[in-house]
């Protein structure tokens, strides 16, 4: 499996390597121009991620903008359904205009920061990503 995470912070950048490591092969992106640049580049070599974790307040492109573009780019390359990337929204906003919107963005889950391990994993089972661990 192979991911991006997306995050300004680099703190929290290096918990979610952490977290993800042993999932999964991961790359990092610090905002959503760098983020849509993987993405693309991913895309062209045919080794599409996965999974996305996407931070929404960056400097030069918010996380929400950078899924509207990779939503964008998935349908101008005719990538649909069951072969879109799967989208995590890890944010401290909690409102429900970021909530709400992401969803319409076309985010497939939400996760408030702190970003728990525990959750993190139960939703990459919830997509099929890894096998539901018993805790
Ligand atoms: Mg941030």
């Amino acid at each position: 499996m192979k991911c991006l995470i997306v995050e300004d912070d680099f703190t929290a950048r290096k918990l979610m390597q952490r977290y993800l490591s042993s999932y999964s092969d991961c790359d990092i992106a610090a905002d959503g121009v760098e983020a849509i640049e993987a993405f693309r580049l991913a895309v062209d070599d045919n080794a599409p991620y996965d999974l996305i974790c996407l931070d929404i307040m960056m400097p030069n492109m918010d996380g929400r903008q950078a899924l509207k573009a990779i939503r964008q780019i998935e349908s101008e390359c005719g990538i649909a359904g069951l072969d879109c990337v799967k989208v995590i929204m890890t944010t401290a906003l909690d409102d429900s205009e970021n909530v709400m919107g992401s969803f319409r963005e076309g985010c497939e889950a939400y996760i408030v920061k702190p970003v728990a391990k525990d959750k993190l994993i139960e939703e990459m089972a919830n997509f099929g990503l890894i096998e539901a661990v018993s805790k």
